[in-house]
């Protein structure tokens, strides 16, 4: 019986590398190993004569079984291999390497938001998303800017309705989220805002943002000023210095406007591209949350404070990339595009 046993063996393993021939060559490689004049099939049937005389017949039945079946298999998948030729059935060679597809890549304004979410995200920021249309509540109102405001200005805003917008800045996630949870609140709201602008090589209409709000007890303006420094460091490496700038913001008090030192020039050269000799980078706006906006959305005043800030991606990244043009971010031509 363990000689029929062998047989079944090698029938197995004969058929199974017949169907890992997918070409022509190697196909008759295969041809040559099994049928060939000096091949195993010729080999197996030589063993019939050192057997026992009672396993003779069976042995003798099953190999000629094989060998047919080997024969049949053979001219099926020579059939199917089709010897290479044009208009017969070809065969898929799975062992080829494929053809690469090129995928592309995100885009570097995404691939920014992804890095100042990690870097935020470090200091126990969490990301925060809200709507890109919004009511005059979330974007004026609970902002400290009631009716006569000027920021509420139709030439400011584009307005969708009287009372509808799209957002001129994130801080619409600063109230959802504050509406929705208790302090502490620690979140950034990465996310694209809208503008009357004209486009020129530094506006836009539409572009990105990112704010950053935290709210707790005994908050103040040096873990604002801590916090955007080490930022700043993070972000456009360790050299670079930040400056406060008193500034006015309804929804902040105080407030202040961020700098960052010029990466061309120390502030001697009035010819400057980036900074007009003065040395610093506008980079965006902060402050201390006004208690109107705590008020609000119900916060208690007495015992919570909190800081916000904003600043405009694109920006950054024309800063930290030396890109000169606003539009080369929205062209979508990919030999730009390709280099991030
Ligand atoms: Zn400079």
């Amino acid at each position: 019986m363990k000689h029929i046993v062998r047989l079944e063996e090698f029938r197995k393993q004969a058929l199974k590398e017949l169907q890992e021939a997918f070409q022509a060559d190697s196909l008759e490689q295969w041809r040559i190993l099994y049928l060939g004049s000096h091949g195993e099939v010729k080999a197996l049937m030589q063993q019939l004569k050192d057997l026992p005389p009672a396993d003779k017949p069976a042995f003798g039945k099953r190999a000629n079984e094989i060998k047919q079946e080997l024969t049949a298999a053979f001219k099926q998948r020579k059939e199917e291999v089709g010897e290479g030729r044009p208009g017969k059935k070809q065969v898929v060679d799975m062992t080829l390497p494929g053809t690469p597809v090129p995928i592309g890549h995100r885009h570097l304004i995404t691939q920014t938001i992804e890095e100042i979410a990690e870097i935020f995200g470090r200091m126990g920021f969490n990301v925060a998303y809200g709507p890109e249309v919004e009511d005059e509540w979330h974007i004026f109102d609970a902002l400290n800017m009631p009716a006569a405001h000027p920021a509420r200005d139709p030439l400011d805003s584009f307005y969708i309705t009287d009372s509808v917008i799209l957002r001129s800045e994130t801080s619409n996630v600063q109230i959802r989220v504050m509406e929705s949870q208790a302090p502490p609140v620690r979140i950034i709201s990465p996310g694209r805002v809208y503008r009357p602008d004209t486009v020129d090589a530094t506006h836009s209409f539409m572009f990105h943002q990112v704010e950053g709000l935290y709210v707790d007890e005994g908050v103040s303006m040096v873990d604002l000023k801590t916090c955007l420094d080490q930022f700043c460091k993070a972000y456009f490496g360790p050299t670079v210095a930040t400056r406060f700038r008193p500034h006015f913001f309804p929804f902040t008090e105080p407030s202040a406007e961020v700098d960052i030192s010029c990466h061309l020039c120390p502030g001697d050269r009035e010819d400057c591209p980036v900074c007009k000799g003065s040395g610093w980078i506008e980079l965006g706006g902060c402050g201390m949350v006004d208690p109107n906006v705590l008020e609000a959305v119900g916060y208690d005043t007495e015992k919570y404070t909190g800081y916000a800030f904003g600043f405009g991606i694109e920006r950054m990244v024309m800063r930290k990339y030396n890109i000169p043009d606003i539009r080369l971010l929205f062209e979508n031509d990919v030999r730009f595009l390709r280099q991030f």
